[in-house]
This record gives structure tokens, C-alpha cells and sequence, in this order.
């Protein structure tokens, strides 16, 4: 895992990674307001993320699970298969499109 400034909210440090993994998806973890960024161990990274069990389960231990996060570099709206992940886990999802410099937030 990268240093990151743990002061930056969430969304900024978030930013930040997706802006840094590009053109691969970046994706992290919230946990208690603080983003860990995570590393995207998916074999086509450019479409998908798959967040590596180890970093997940390290960040996780930190606190409470908030939100899983990841990025869209093309700045593609959620899939279905993220839409489907999203409400399967029942845990909100915020996911950064970098070519619109926004966010899409999936509810469970
Ligand atoms: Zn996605």
C-alpha cells in the first residue's frame, strides 16, 4: 500500500489513487472516514477491479467498513455487474469517474 495523507478526506485521497492507477482501475476501502487504498489484483484491471484479500482484510481491521471504492478511468457509469456486487455485499459503493471528475454512488 502507498503512503497517502490520512487528513485528506476519503474522496480526495480516492482521487488521488485513480488519477495515480490510470488507466487501471484503482480501488480502496473506507474504513471510519479514512481511505486505504488497495491493490487491484483483476487480470483485465482496465475493466474491472478485484481488491487484493490481504489489503482488504488489513484496512478492514482498522474499524468500521463505510464504503468500497474504486475507480471508472474512461468514466463509464456503474456496471450492471458493479450494481449487482454492490447490493449482494450491502455495503455502498463510490466509484470515481475520472473523465468527468465526479462520483457515482451505488446504493445496496
Ligand atoms: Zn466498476
Amino acid at each position: 500500500m502507498q503512503e497517502y495523507n490520512y487528513k485528506m478526506t476519503f474522496k480526495t485521497a480516492a482521487k488521488a489513487h485513480a488519477l495515480k492507477e490510470a488507466p487501471k482501475e484503482s480501488c480502496g476501502i473506507v474504513v471510519d472516514d479514512i481511505y486505504y487504498p488497495c491493490n487491484n489484483i483483476s487480470d483485465t484491471p482496465k475493466e474491472n477491479f478485484a481488491i487484493h484479500p490481504k489489503d482488504f482484510l488489513k484496512a478492514r481491521s482498522k474499524g468500521t467498513l463505510q464504503y468500497i471504492v474504486h475507480s471508472h478511468p474512461e468514466g463509464q457509469e456503474p456496471s450492471q455487474p458493479d450494481i449487482d456486487a454492490c447490493k449482494a455485499i450491502k455495503i455502498k459503493w463510490y466509484i470515481y469517474l475520472n473523465t468527468k471528475d465526479k462520483w457515482s454512488i451505488i446504493n445496496p
